[in-house]
């Protein structure tokens, strides 16, 4: 292999280990944006089991203690529970003010 087929080799490999690292990239922003999704789903659903309870029981329900342990795992894997970023990713798990004030008010 001469030095010109040997630089040929190098090139193509690293175009091909960028081209590799930008879908590595694409797929981490389609799963995190799929989890934001699925978490804000979940507090939707929530939401929804704790309001047909309500109804069920056609007697206003003041706090559910269930509810509220689901909402804090929520905010403990590192998600927003707070109305302004709903369902998205703290990142680096920083501290919201406003999911601090859902809390706690739950
Ligand atoms: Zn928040």
């Amino acid at each position: 292999m001469d030095k010109k087929e040997l630089f040929d080799a190098f090139d193509g490999f690293s175009q091909n280990l960028m081209i590799t690292l930008a879908e590595i990239e694409a797929m981490k922003k389609q799963v995190q944006s799929l989890l934001e999704e699925n978490t804000a789903l979940r507090l939707e659903n929530d939401k929804l089991r704790t309001r047909l309870t309500q109804l069920e029981q056609e007697t206003p329900v003041k706090s559910s203690k269930q509810g509220k342990k689901y909402i804090e795992s929520i905010y403990h894997d590192g998600f927003h529970i707070c109305n302004d970023y709903y369902g998205q990713r703290r990142e680096n798990d920083e501290e919201c003010m406003f999911c601090m004030e859902v809390l706690d008010r739950e």
